[in-house]
């Protein structure tokens, strides 16, 4: 089986690798003829950036470059993205990298020709109605890792500086309008990145599939996602120019982030404080909490995570589920406790009060309390 193909679902998809070199009909048909790339520092040194940059240029659409972002992308990156959009005349955004990259770039296409700040579009209500969604420059996205899925994506997470809340920003045009996903972006990707970053997809998809809400394509999805991730991310770990299991990946990132608009939980609750708090990265957090949380949930998950494992090929219902994950974490080089990724208990009733107001909680198949999350966080570390 090739594994390439175009799709119209959730977005417009290239996917196949060696198709970076259709960037720049890529942009056409996103409607954009002077893109500003948008990634963060670390990727803006490396080949591929390079690579992509040569294409732009060489097919006449420039090489106009933003990389001043930070690991947890904030507003002051977003403000001076905007400025170099609006400097360089440009007409449309290629977001391009990971989480950092894609969701500051998705912001800059949607902050380039917004007069109010960007906090006034958190994703609470309808707040997204604020925006002038005709101001909204067009955005491809090209991932270059396997795990955020921000690539289909409607929002993005911007940390405020001043408080170190993450935020998250909604609007449905944020959703980029072509999206290029070569797995050989990803052959690079150092192990632990790719072990954070498929974790942080297959926590996308466990929490989808967790979450009570009825969403039956949401379910299939992240299932199926699973799947991927169990078959294919040993893999790409052992071996990171394994180009079949790196394609995988990259659609199973697709599916956990497709799959969450039924809903995240308590694993996200945690982990979005912890990042923020102690800059640790996101797909290593989750991964670290998943077993408390699968265990805080069993009454409310048992009988649906039977019916997964016997898909997925894992014998033992529910318990055999959790114990692949916690096998799995081990095979990736995960830490057992937060406490080794530089989280402190000191801070526990302060990282439990930002998890109560992370949208996440919304999404937990058991209710959740201050209390509760004190406990998970004490579980954890
Ligand atoms: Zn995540």
């Amino acid at each position: 089986m090739t594994l390439t193909g175009n799709w119209t679902y959730p977005t417009a998809i290239r996917f196949g690798a060696g198709r970076l070199k259709e960037l720049p009909e890529t942009c056409a048909e996103a409607g954009m003829a002077r893109p500003l790339l948008v990634t963060d520092r670390g990727l803006a040194d490396l080949p591929i950036t390079a690579a992509a940059l040569d294409i732009l240029e060489a097919a006449g659409l420039g090489r106009g470059l933003f990389a001043e972002v930070d690991p947890n992308p904030n507003e002051r990156n977003l403000a001076a993205g905007v400025e170099a959009f609006r400097a360089g005349g440009h007409d449309g955004v290629i977001a391009f990298g990971g989480g950092s990259g894609l969701d500051l770039g998705k912001m800059v296409a949607f902050m380039s020709g917004q007069t109010r700040p960007v906090w006034d579009f958190e994703d609470i209500g309808d707040w997204w109605t604020r925006a002038d969604a005709e101001a909204i420059a067009p955005i491809v996205a090209v991932p270059t890792t396997a795990g955020t899925g921000s690539e289909v994506g409607r929002a993005s997470v911007i940390t405020n500086s001043e408080t170190h809340e993450k935020k998250i920003i909604f609007h449905p045009r944020v959703l980029p309008r072509v999206v290029l996903c070569d797995p050989e972006l990803t052959v690079g990707m150092p192990r632990a990145i790719t072990a954070g970053t498929g974790l942080d997809a297959f926590a996308h998809c466990v929490e989808a599939f967790s979450s009570p809400h009825y969403h039956p394509m949401s379910q299939g999805i992240a299932l199926e996602g699973m799947r991927l991730v169990k078959e294919y991310l040993p893999r790409a770990y052992a071996d990171g120019t394994d180009l079949e299991a790196r394609a995988h990946m990259m659609s199973a990132a697709m599916m956990g982030s497709t799959a969450f608009q039924k809903g995240l939980g308590a694993i996200h609750a945690l982990s979005h404080p912890i990042g923020a708090v102690f800059n640790a990265h996101h797909g290593t957090t989750n991964a670290v909490c998943m077993p408390a949380v699968l265990a805080f949930n069993a009454e409310a998950i048992r009988e649906r995570f039977d019916s997964a494992a016997a898909y997925l090929g894992i014998e033992g219902g529910f318990e055999g589920f959790q114990a692949f994950v916690q096998d799995l974490n081990d095979r990736m080089g995960i830490p057992r406790t937060l406490a080794e990724l530089g989280a402190t208990p000191e801070r526990i009733d302060e990282l439990a009060e930002m998890a109560i107001q992370d949208p996440s909680c919304g999404g937990n198949p058991v209710a959740l309390t201050v209390e509760d999350l004190r406990t998970l966080f004490h579980r954890c570390m």
